[in-house]
């Protein structure tokens, strides 16, 4: 039998044999496209080639690549885990043609590979081919079909739909019909039971009759406003399942019972001492058990499908580079932790951190074949613990919060939780329904779910109308006298000039909560658009007759694009495009100091170092990077030190552009995980600091100037972030200390040796504390024994009243020496007033309580009124503050003719 690693190099050695280049996985996690957050698909890397903005050669590749389906179109989420073929992350063996081969080739190979090479027999294979669909214009694949009738015979090719047939990778962007691979995986005796053909079972959610493989011809690129325009080159994309694929060569019934996931569910058994029950097994044991039996193990298995198969996607993205966060991409990831944290709490017990013990299993399976994985395992276990413990809490407030909402209607005599509670709890504490309806069932209660359903519409709707961002489609400017280079290309020429002659090549508008804009698309453009984190140039188009500002710029699909607010009046005019190269400096002398702060951190704190972030703006730059604990002052300083000599030395900018990759690495540059590179890439160096980097840096380290550490953080387990400041920023900062000491010098008379003058006036100052302190305890010493002897008896009941200047801690400090000193029966009312301010104070002995039937907290509340103040406290012993000083006789009065003695 194959093993999982064989079968995925056995895929990338038969499309080396058809003269593929096999190129590596992009990026599980998207940077810089606004209409995908996370890799769908193996064509999403190769998008701007398909849409034709990019070169295509070389025209026939082929590679595994992550992909993660949970959130947009393809969105699988809530199947993973309650089926057994469905998964977030999984692999996506595909081979590609740019205008090479089309449908026939591709035909050709998949069956070459399937049939010849992987022995899959043809009898359990059937293909699907789009049928058509008059409403946009499109007729049956007859041609796919006709290529398939060489392989296959006529019953096993069925007409699917637009839905099953016609491949989008979005809303918009690449399309066309596709035709896939099914395979009937059932036992001979399912075959024998169901008395169907695979055939029919295609696309009906057999879990036994399945897609594998999905041959795309892209032909069209989908429009914003739906309609579809024909690629300039036909487009072969494949994408097969890899998970899927193996689970077939090794004869098994389930994604999870194959050498991908068996090690991870075995650390699960062991950890939780539960059972997971194999595809075989659960067949047998049905039989056997009862129905209860059946169905308590059944959530167990789910459960344990769940998490193996999230701690992937987590583990994934994390290595990746995607930290789970609160907002976007970290907040998808977030949620699928979180679901998997519920999964094991409910049905596998796991009352603490769990998924986090899984991740050396993973890096054992996965490690080889993706070393970012490896080379990041401590950071990937540590972040995963720490969100665990976190929303374990807070699913220890909700329960405990849910515990009283039951409570509540037990007293109620009700039985139902409205849906509005449930949705509070979905909310704040990441209740889903089930959760909260499954607790709730245990205890006796139902749950409103029609309720529920209408605050999630409500949220849905209000989220949508905060975030909506409208693009129409782009406006292409055709220029009759310009010859532009290539049709669609865009040039940047911004790594060489501030300044350039261009046209605009294209434009569309953009709706965001009510404010219009436009971006621009330029032949030519020394325009930087954000990314790698540094911050998008600003500056102006020029024509003749009008300047346009550019008020930011992005990066999208290779192209920078420019934000404007109006459009020119002659969008086909020529125009300067000039950078407004102030901040540019900035940002680049900034962009330096990070690759010094990067080299400096590796340097003083070790090789475990590695970027996870940042941001370079001209005020300020920030540098996030895995280390497990604060980075102390003194590593900072020497941080600091190494980093200034490097400016001192003014090291030359050495840039090389369009270098291999492996000349690259074997110079030493420093790669970031998470991160696309092509085969060409750029090298930017400055003295012994080496990165690959598309950024705009400074001439030479010198104009840097000065590099001041200001802040130094934790961001996330694991994670550390410094901020820093250089030139003139670092120049102000220095200004503000020195102006700020040169202040306080003046409240010390100008004192030379500051720092012994403010030492001294501390001591000072705790020592007066001390000895007011004794003054007070003496005075109270006093005037206890003053008010002791000058008590009235009335009717057996001591009665001290009196009226004094003293603080509150003092009064009550006073109430109880009086107490202590005083035996039998004791009232003692004290008006006291400290700086205007009234206090009343009672005191009583606990016979008054008891016997005269007496509360404190009633009678001060009531005196209180006559210093317009409010109080309470103990039946015993309470207090009041107020407004009227004035009152307080009248007060004290008050409070023992309430006492009626
Ligand atoms: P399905 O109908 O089974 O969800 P799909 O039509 O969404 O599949 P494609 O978008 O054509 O699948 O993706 C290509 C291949 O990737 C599929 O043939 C299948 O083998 C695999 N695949 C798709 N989605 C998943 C998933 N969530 N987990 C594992 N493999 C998947
Ligand atoms: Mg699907």
């Amino acid at each position: 039998m194959l093993t999982a690693k064989e079968i995925r190099d056995s895929f990338k050695q038969f499309f080396e044999s058809k003269q593929h280049a096999i190129v590596p996985s992009a990026p599980m996690v998207i940077k810089d496209d606004p209409t995908l957050m996370f890799t769908n698909a193996g064509m999403n890397q190769w998008k701007d080639i398909i849409l034709g903005t990019r070169d295509p050669e070389p025209r026939r590749r082929a590679d595994t690549q992550k992909c993660l389906r949970v959130s947009g179109k393809h969105n699988d989420l809530e199947e993973v885990g309650h089926d057994t073929y469905h998964h977030t992350m999984f692999e996506m063996l595909g081979n590609w043609s740019f205008g090479d081969y089309f449908k026939e080739g591709a035909i050709d190979m998949a069956w070459e590979y399937l049939v010849d090479v992987l022995k899959l027999d043809p009898k359990d294979l059937y293909v699907t081919v789009f049928e058509g669909d008059p409403k946009e214009g499109l007729e049956r694949d007859d041609e796919a079909a006709g290529y398939w009738l060489k392989h296959v015979p006529e019953d096993h090719i069925i007409n699917g739909n637009k839905h099953d047939n016609f491949w989008e990778m979005g809303d918009t962007g690449p399309c066309g019909p596709c035709s896939e691979i099914h395979v009937d995986s059932r036992t001979p005796e399912q075959r024998a039971a169901s008395g169907k053909s695979g055939r029919e079972l295609v696309n009906q959610d057999d879990p036994q009759v399945i897609e594998i493989w999905n041959l795309v011809f892209m032909q069209y690129n989908r429009k914003a406003d739906g309609s579809l325009e024909k690629l300039s080159m036909n487009v072969i994309d494949t994408g097969m399942g890899f998970e899927r694929l193996v689970r077939m060569l090794q004869g098994k019934h389930s994604n999870y019972d194959t050498d991908v996931f068996q090690p991870i569910i075995k650390a699960e058994e062991q950890i939780t001492g539960l059972s997971y029950e194999t595809y075989e097994a659960q067949e047998a044991n049905r039989a056997n058990g009862t129905q209860e039996a059946n169905e308590a193990q059944e959530q167990v298995n789910v459960a344990m499908r769940v998490c193996a198969d999230h701690l992937r996607a987590v583990a994934f993205s994390i290595a990746d580079g995607q930290l789970p966060s609160n907002a976007k991409a970290g907040y998808v990831i977030r949620r699928i932790l979180r679901r998997a944290v519920r999964y094991a709490y409910t049905f596998l017990g796991q009352k603490e951190a769990f998924l986090y013990k899984l991740v050396p299993t993973l890096v054992e399976e996965m490690g080889d074949a993706f070393p970012e994985l490896k080379a990041q395992q401590t950071l990937v276990a540590k972040v995963m613990k720490e969100e665990e413990d976190s929303f374990l809490r807070t699913l220890d407030k909700g329960i405990s919060m849910l515990d009283k909402a039951m409570e509540q209607l037990k007293a109620e005599g009700k039985t139902e939780l409205d849906g509005e509670q449930a949705f509070r709890l979905f909310d704040t504490y990441g209740f889903p329904l089930d959760l909260t309806e499954l607790i709730c069932r245990e205890n006796g209660f139902t749950v409103n779910e029609e309720q529920f359903n209408v605050e999630m519409q409500k949220q849905k709707e209000r989220a949508r109308n905060a975030a909506a961002v409208e693009n129409s489609d782009w406006v292409e400017i055709s220029h009759e006298t310009h010859e532009t280079h290539e049709a669609h290309e865009q040039v940047f020429v911004g790594y060489d000039y501030s300044e350039y002659s261009c046209h605009i090549l294209r434009y569309r508008k953009v709706t965001q909560k009510k404010n219009e804009f436009y971006e621009l698309v330029l032949d030519y453009t020394p325009f930087y658009g954000e990314m790698g984190g540094q911050v998008g140039d600003q500056g102006v188009l020029v024509s003749e007759n009008e300047t346009i500002e550019v008020i930011d710029s992005k990066r999208e699909n290779n192209q920078t694009v420019h934000i404007v607010k109006q459009l020119p009046k002659d969008p086909t005019a020529e125009f300067m495009a000039c950078v407004d190269t102030d901040k540019r400096d900035a940002s680049a002398a900034n962009h330096t100091a990070t690759h010094l702060l990067d080299y400096a951190l590796k340097q003083v704190l070790g090789d475990h170092v590695e970027q996870k972030g940042s941001f370079v703006s001209p005020n300020t730059l920030r540098f996030d990077f895995s280390h497990f604990e604060k980075v102390t002052d003194e590593q900072l300083r020497e941080v600091e030190r190494m980093v200034n000599d490097m400016i001192r030395q003014d090291l030359p900018r050495d840039e090389h552009r369009d270098m291999p990759v492996e000349e690259a690495k074997k110079l030493g540059a420093i790669a970031l995980f998470g991160e696309k590179y092509g085969d060409k890439v750029r090298v930017m160096r400055f003295g012994p600091s080496c990165e690959l980097c598309g950024g705009i840096h400074a001439t030479s380290t010198g104009r840097i100037g000065f590099f001041k550490i200001i802040s130094e953080s934790s961001v996330a387990a694991g994670i550390r972030r410094i901020e820093a400041v250089t030139g003139n920023q670092a120049e102000e900062l220095l200004y503000h200390m020195e102006d700020m000491i040169k202040n306080i010098k003046s409240f010390f008379n100008n004192a030379k040796d500051l720092q012994a003058v403010i030492q001294k006036y501390i001591e000072e100052h705790d020592h007066m504390k001390k000895e007011i302190e004794g003054f007070q305890a003496q005075a109270v010493e006093r005037t206890t024994k003053r008010l002791v002897e000058k008590a009235r008896n009335v009717n057996g009941v001591t009665v001290i009243t009196d009226v004094i200047p003293m603080s509150p801690a003092a009064a009550k400090d006073l109430a109880f020496k009086v107490r202590a000193a005083v035996e039998g029966s004791l009232l003692c009312v004290i008006g006291s007033h400290d700086n205007q301010k009234p206090q009343l104070t009672i005191m009583m002995s606990d016979d008054m309580v008891s016997d005269h039937g007496l509360n404190a907290g009633q009678m001060v509340r009531e005196a209180a009124k006559l210093i317009q103040g409010g109080g309470g406290g103990q039946p015993h012993f309470a207090q009041a503050g107020g407004k009227n000083a004035d009152g307080l006789s009248a007060a004290v009065d008050k409070v023992i003719e309430l006492a009626k003695l």
